[in-house]
């Protein structure tokens, strides 16, 4: 797990528990979370980098001492491989008891990461222990969609919502950008759609990229009829890597344009 955030508004209906998982399989230009990409392989490099000795390192995993920790994201920018040292391991038990003591106050739980749908096998049994015992809150799943839905069928049908991010339709853009293709996200899309579990699709503009109206037209088209919000959202360069920090952020009368092309479409 990467982190908690106990009470947030952003991250779907209401008040969501939202939980961040780490690994991703995708490797997108502007992630804004790089670190949340991969598994630790206890390399060691950021610990000897932290300048508050937060981080000790024990031949078996790194240990972080939040009440040593000044925030300085060193150990996040020394690490070679795009993850954190912060990240913590965690049981089904114990984050549903943490959501349990905290339920009079929110409207749901939502995972992202990451990708959150690499940890299917343990967000499904969670979700289950939820749908029983707490049912009033509303389970949610943002991913990328690059996992074959329809092969895990206890998954969705213990999910209530999904959000998705597509991040291009054109197929060659979408492998530029994210390192794979997006065959499957948009059979997601499809799929999800059908199902009427589809609360929001989202797109992270970024002209220098990809061909933003070519998507935006194609995705409204099929969300047109549909009760899922789409999201443009414009790519802006904080928490992004280095290599990548001069891709141009969009103005925003171009993100006005592209939200009237949305408009007429839908
Ligand atoms: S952010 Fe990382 S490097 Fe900075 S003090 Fe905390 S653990 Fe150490
Ligand atoms: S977080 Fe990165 S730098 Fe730190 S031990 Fe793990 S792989 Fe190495």
């Amino acid at each position: 797990m990467n982190r908690v955030i106990p009470f947030s508004n952003l991250d779907g209906p209401g008040n969501c528990y939202a939980v961040f998982l780490q690994g991703c399989n995708l490797n997108c230009h502007y992630c804004h979370n790089p670190e949340t990409i991969n598994k630790c392989d206890l390399c060691g490099v950021c610990v000897a980098a932290c300048p508050t000795k937060a981080l000790t390192f024990d031949e078996k995993s790194v240990v972080y001492n939040e009440d040593k920790c000044i925030k300085c994201d060193t150990c996040l920018s020394v690490c070679p491989i795009n993850s954190s040292p912060k990240t913590r391991n965690t049981s089904v038990n114990d984050l549903f008891n943490d959501i349990r003591k905290r339920a009079d106050f929110l409207s749901g739980i939502s995972f992202s990461g990451g990708e959150c749908t690499l940890q299917h096998k343990a967000i499904t049994e969670l979700f289950t222990l939820l749908k029983n015992k707490l049912p009033f809150l509303t389970r949610l799943i943002d991913t990328n969609g690059n996992i074959e839905l329809e092969m895990l069928p206890d998954f969705v049908d213990n999910t209530d919502l999904f959000i998705l991010d597509v991040k291009a339709f054109n197929e060659d853009e979408h492998i530029k950008l994210t390192g794979k293709s997006n065959k499957l996200i948009l059979k997601n899309l499809n799929f999800l759609l059908t199902l009427g579990k589809l609360f929001e699709v989202r797109t992270v503009i970024c002209p220098d990229v990809f061909t933003c109206e070519e998507t935006v037209i194609e995705i409204a088209k099929i969300l047109k009829g549909s009760n899922t919000k789409y999201s443009l959202t414009p790519f802006r360069p904080q928490g992004v890597r280095k290599q990548f920090l001069k891709i141009k952020t969009p103005s925003d009368s171009y993100i006005s344009k592209l939200n009237k092309i949305k408009d007429n479409y839908l």
